[in-house]
């Protein structure tokens, strides 16, 4: 079973995150932005992965 992972720390702790640009409007049709509580980066989950906003 596929469990959302930060790419860059495997941290499970991260949230969803506003968005800042028109690309970022664009991807959300597919993609959900999160950043990483651990490590502080910005990623992106595909929407059928990433767990609903609000819970993360
Ligand atoms: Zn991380």
């Amino acid at each position: 079973m596929f469990i959302a992972r930060c790419p860059h720390c495997r941290s499970v702790d991260f949230r969803g995150v506003g968005l800042r640009n028109w690309l970022e409007r664009m991807a959300r049709v597919l993609l959900a932005p999160y950043r990483c509580s651990l490590c502080g980066r910005h990623f992106f989950l595909f929407r059928w992965a990433a767990p609903a906003e609000g819970t993360a």
